[in-house]
This record gives C-alpha cells, sequence and structure tokens, in this order.
C-alpha cells in the first residue's frame, strides 16, 4: 500500500505543475504578467477576500441577515440589510484611500497611482452620497480595523450596534 518515494515525488510533481498551469491561465485572465506589481494588486482586489468574510460570519452569528455584493446598488455593497436601511461596505485602506497611513502610493508610477486612488475616493464619495439620499445608512468598516484580533474585537460589536441603531 506504501507508495513509493519515486511515485510520491511524481505526484506532487503533476500536483505542482497543475498549479503552476493554473496560476498561468489565472494571469492570461487578468491581463497582467504574472508576478507583476499591477497582477498583485489585483488579485487584492478580490471580492471576496478574508475580511469581508469574516465580517459576514460575524454579523450573521448574531443573527442578522443581509444579502451581500448587490449589484442592483452603487458600489455593489459588500452587505446590504434591507430590515436596517443599512449598508456596509468592507474597504481596502489601500483601494478606498484611508487616512490612517496604511496607504501608501507605490514609488513607481507615482501619478498614475495618484490619478487612479484619487478617482476610487471620489467614486466613493458619490456612490455614499446617492445611497443617502435614497435613503440608506451608509457605513465603512476599514481593513485597518479588522487587521488585528483586539481591533476586530471592537469594532465587530460596534458595527453591529450600528447597524441594529439604524432600525430606531
Ligand atoms: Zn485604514
Amino acid at each position: 500500500m506504501c507508495a513509493s518515494p519515486a511515485s510520491h515525488r511524481r505526484k506532487r510533481m503533476t500536483k505542482a505543475q497543475k498549479a503552476d498551469r493554473a496560476a498561468d491561465r489565472k494571469a492570461q485572465e487578468s491581463g497582467y504578467a504574472r508576478g507583476s506589481r499591477s497582477y498583485i494588486m489585483s488579485q487584492i482586489r478580490g471580492k471576496d477576500t478574508s475580511i469581508e468574510t469574516l465580517t459576514r460570519s460575524y454579523l450573521f452569528s448574531r443573527g442578522l441577515r443581509f444579502r451581500k455584493n448587490d449589484k442592483r446598488y452603487p458600489g455593489h455593497p459588500d452587505i446590504v440589510l434591507p430590515k436596517y436601511h443599512t449598508i456596509v461596505f468592507i474597504n481596502g485602506c489601500f483601494w478606498h484611500m484611508h487616512d490612517c497611513g496604511d496607504c501608501k502610493i507605490p514609488k513607481s508610477n507615482v501619478e498614475f497611482w495618484t490619478t487612479k486612488l484619487m478617482r476610487n475616493k471620489a467614486r466613493d464619495e458619490k456612490q455614499h452620497a446617492e445611497l443617502e439620499s435614497a435613503g440608506w445608512h451608509v457605513i465603512v468598516v476599514w481593513e485597518c480595523e479588522l487587521k488585528t484580533v483586539e481591533a476586530r474585537q471592537r469594532r465587530l460589536p460596534r458595527l453591529y450596534d450600528e447597524i441594529v441603531a439604524s432600525a430606531a
């Protein structure tokens, strides 16, 4: 039953090659060279990063029910709670230019990044204003507020309270 070291090695190689091919395919789809800064950034932007999942699991465990990444609303909010007329965005500090110090413009292509990030910020403000004028209570949770266990233990219960208070 015991596989010989050679066959074990062969199997691992195949698996690694498979992963390599999959990574190449993924990079190709993204339109950026694999391993390049743009490619890495494009992967960070993905919709289901762990802080979003973490926040949803917490709110769910506290009994709240919601829709996620709802495309009917500007900005495709991460969490929509119709019962509380509340929308929650979970924002990465880099992409949304949080003034916490975690948004450091890359040293190369400064102009490109500044323009891009300023545009993101302006778009966020416009979308939040639209939602608020439509009667939604908009809450932004920042990546830095969820970065450590201690920060999360402060932020998540406060988020719950903010949501529930919206019903009053
Ligand atoms: Zn931040």
